[in-house]
């Protein structure tokens, strides 16, 4: 016998929300999902063979009694918090409804202001796992908002070039920014030093990342070039044209290189020139010209430490030793970084 369909009653009304932009992220992103095909595995006892194979289970989850803050966040750019009638204290995020310290009195939901400041110096991330890879490097800090008792987990960053732990202390004043694309997840907002913001966006209420201007950072000065430094610079040069010419002749380097495409300007106190990366091949010229991103280090010897993988440029750069314009920029330099192992290896 044929059982009736039971509807259910918290059927969801609206569509999924996806990502606004045209090209739709899934869950899984396509670059972990392996290729269809087999390989074959030596060992002393012989060989045998072995393939990409898919198990997969996907789910849904609830923000339960979380919601609000996190509705707030993705719907009306707003921070939700929790403030408990009896003895006032106001955590945020809203996470509980009743007050665990005054007999479980129900807290009303109340909306805070985005500014604060850190409770801590944030460690840094330069190394992130593939879910935050592209966001690297962040920092990773507890917001305290004004007129609230708990803080908000959050990364934070800095539009004034490359993060270093110069940038946040402990009391560092920030504003809360959303993200243009919200989903309803902690990584809907981030923060910045609020003393980075013109005065008319720092009052401003639900500040988005495109009104923010990641375009002028304050680019550390060279030194005068010397006989030294100039010599230094010619070497350093000299070198990259031949890692240039190795690097066409290598698939392991091409293929570190591939799908990218920018222009690099690099300043030393011994001179300046312009890397471009583009159909997997890298070439240098010397001179000064308009380029995606700058990259400044006093001493041209650092990138030949860097070809004979004495340095790496990110260790550089956290070392301060060696200055980038944009911090999103930190992914060309993974892929810079990868091409002296590759050379080696090939
Ligand atoms: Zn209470």
């Amino acid at each position: 016998m044929a059982r009736p369909k039971v509807k259910s009653k918290a059927k969801p009304k609206a569509k999924p929300r996806a990502a606004k932009s045209p090209k739709v992220e899934k869950v899984i992103p396509l670059h972990m999902i392996p290729d269809v095909q087999s390989e074959v595995i030596k060992t002393a006892e012989g060989r045998y063979l072995q393939s990409n194979e898919a198990m997969f289970t996907f789910y849904k989850r609830s923000k339960g009694e979380q919601s609000p803050y996190f509705l707030g966040l993705m719907e009306k750019k707003q921070i939700i918090g929790a403030r408990c009638p009896k003895c006032k204290l106001v955590r945020v995020p809203a996470f509980e409804i009743y007050c665990p310290d005054c007999q479980f009195e129900k807290l009303e939901l109340v909306e805070l202001p985005d500014t604060g400041v850190m409770n801590s110096t944030p460690p840094i991330t330069y190394f992130a796992n593939s879910l935050f890879a592209h966001m690297v490097p962040f920092g990773r800090g507890r917001v305290m908002i004004d007129g609230a008792d708990t803080g908000i987990p959050m990364h934070v960053y800095t539009t004034k070039g490359v993060l270093t732990p110069r940038v946040f202390k402990k009391n560092t004043p920030v504003k809360v920014i959303f993200r243009k694309n919200r989903l309803g997840k902690p990584t809907d907002v981030f923060a910045v030093p609020i003393a980075e913001l013109p005065e008319k966006l720092r009052a401003k209420k639900g500040v988005e990342e495109q009104e923010l201007d990641w375009s002028r950072p304050v680019e550390p000065p060279v030194d005068k070039p010397t006989p030294e430094t100039e010599k230094a610079f010619k070497s350093a040069f000299a070198a990259f044209q031949s890692m240039s010419k190795a690097v066409a002749k290598s698939d392991r380097a091409k293929k570190d290189l591939a799908g990218w495409k920018r222009s690099i300007q690099v300043k030393t106190a011994g001179g300046s020139f312009i890397i471009s990366i583009d159909k997997q091949n890298l070439t240098v010229k010397p001179g000064k010209a308009k380029a995606d991103f700058v990259m400044v280090s006093n001493n041209p010897r650092l990138f030949e430490d860097w070809m004979n993988s004495r340095e790496s440029l990110t260790n550089a750069i956290i070392a301060d030793k060696l200055w980038i314009s944009k911090n999103q920029e930190f992914t060309t330099v993974f892929k810079l970084d990868r091409l002296p192992r590759s050379l080696r290896r090939t």
